[in-house]
């Protein structure tokens, strides 16, 4: 299973300068139109979670491995050959089926919701929200796949048209495209997955379909965007924040909460299988979470310096570096591991920024970081020359751009500074 996980990677590996591009003359066509769609915080926030996703691959190998060996020995043999197109094709489809469930279910079952909640988090709508991505999608999203190798398609098949899958999602990501006619019938479009990134009543809770939508008019899922109801992007229990260990974790710390607050162990293992938002009545009392009113929507976006904005692109910029630098130079397994943590303290450290939190908060963050990758890049033995050049000088733009966003931010006043 291994050599798959490596396969699928690198599929996706290879969009990414693609992906990179398209944001960018997503971009310049938006301010073209006078229509821009982006905002740098919600950006970094989306990049950063689609970089920590990939960067989780290799830290942990897929739980679903396993599970997928034992079925794939229970099948007679290999029925479909990976030479004839039909594999192929019916691969395809039935991937879509199975994702459609997983998608599904990722909505309307909270342990499911909590790892797919990172997608949907963004409250703008462009091609960054694409690959604004889980990175605990591994822990329970194999199980949907299952009557794959159940039916004995080749692994290398389903890991293949799984990623063709993902990476035909990327375009839907934008605004800039108009409700597309006969496409709209049969497959996933800008316009259909609009829909589904809104929280607006009459589209909450629709169109889940990966590449075909055709299994949601199946299903009785199926929502067309309508013209008098603009789609408002995000969560109806929004987190307002940036940070993405937040995004990544705050629908499990509810469920933990939840469990921590009841005392009846019923309620307790029920919140693992409950519908999404459902709270036993003792934490119900206790800490309630009430979805806000659609009415009440405002963006968060809170004002900061223009120093903090250039450090979070430059951050950005590192942090993309870096996710290619352990891509492409084997570490050893401790390495992956430290690896990852810069890169999640990276994101972390930058959002505090971003979202204005207190001085000493950000300094706390942000200091040992700096901290821990000077002695990264001091050891001559981990990291080559010129890499190690860079970094240094990576660094001491980042303490110029962190001295100025400090300054800026303690004349400003802390509080001042949050609108
Ligand atoms: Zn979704
Ligand atoms: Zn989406």
């Amino acid at each position: 299973m291994g050599a798959c996980y490596v396969h699928r990677m690198n599929l996706i590996t290879a969009a990414v300068p693609f992906f990179l591009l398209a944001i960018a003359l997503e971009i310049i066509w938006g301010y073209q139109r006078g229509h821009n769609t982006y905002r740098l915080n919600d950006a970094f926030s989306s990049l950063m979670l689609g970089i920590l996703s990939q960067a989780r691959r290799f830290i942990v190998l897929g739980v679903g491995g396993w599970a997928y060996h034992t079925v794939t020995e229970l099948t007679m043999a290999p029925l479909w050959s990976t030479d004839h197109w039909l594999t192929w094709v019916v691969a395809f489809v039935l991937y879509d089926v199975c994702y459609y469930w997983l998608h599904r279910l990722g909505h309307e079952r909270q342990i499911l919701w909590a790892a797919h909640v990172a997608h949907h988090q963004s409250e703008d709508y462009n091609l960054s929200t694409a690959l604004r991505q889980t990175s605990s999608g591994f822990l329970l999203g194999w199980v949907f796949y299952i009557p794959m190798y159940w039916v004995g398609i080749p692994a290398e098949v389903i890991v293949t048209v799984g990623a063709l899958n993902l990476i035909y999602q990327f375009w839907v990501h934008t605004q800039h495209v108009p409700a597309l006619g006969w496409f709209e019938w049969l497959f996933v479009s800008p316009s259909n997955h609009r829909v589904h990134h809104a929280q607006n009543d009459a589209y909450l809770d629709r169109n889940y379909g990966g590449v075909f939508i055709i299994w949601d008019r199946l299903f009785g899922t199926y929502q067309r965007e309508l013209p008098h109801e603009p789609c408002i992007y995000g969560l109806r229990g929004p987190i307002a924040s940036f940070n993405p260990l937040l995004a990544l974790t705050h629908v499990y710390r509810n469920m933990v909460n939840d469990i921590r607050l009841t005392r009846r162990w019923p309620d307790r293992l029920r919140v693992l299988v409950a519908r999404t938002g459902w709270q036993p009545d003792e934490a119900r009392r206790l800490a309630p979470r009430d979805k806000q009113d659609i009415a009440e929507f405002s963006l968060y976006n809170p004002v900061v310096s223009a120093w903090i904005k250039v450090n979070a692109g430059l951050q950005l910029l590192a942090a993309t570096v870096m996710l290619a630098y352990g891509v492409f130079h084997p570490l050893a397994p401790m390495g992956y591991w430290l690896w990852w943590l810069l890169l999640l303290w990276t994101g972390v450290a930058t959002a505090a920024w971003l979202d204005s939190k207190p001085l000493r908060y950000c300094l706390f963050l942000d200091i040992p970081r700096l901290l821990l990758l000077l002695m990264v890049f001091s050891y001559a033995e981990l990291i080559s020359t010129p890499w190690q050049a860079a970094g240094l000088f990576w660094m001491a733009l980042t303490v110029c751009l962190l001295f100025g966003s400090y300054w800026t931010r303690s004349s400003l006043g802390s509080t001042a500074a949050v609108k």
